[in-house]
């Protein structure tokens, strides 16, 4: 077994599109996401994160569903 197969997977800061940041666990580092427990529609009670002009769609073409 070679452990360079797997990515190394390591607690990283993750910066929110809010500002808001907190530490995650990823392969990646300096992590960056749209949503956060901060900003989130089930902490804030806003329906802010709703599918506003074809997000999923966008979301789809790109992985490829
Ligand atoms: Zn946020």
């Amino acid at each position: 077994m070679k452990a360079s197969i797997h990515p190394q997977y390591h607690i990283t800061t993750a910066t929110c599109a809010c500002g808001n940041t907190f530490e995650t666990g990823s392969i990646r580092s300096n992590l960056k996401v749209e949503i956060c427990s901060n900003c989130h529609p089930f902490y804030t009670g806003k329906q802010k994160f709703i599918d506003a002009g074809g997000r999923v769609d966008k979301f789809k073409k790109k992985y490829g569903l």
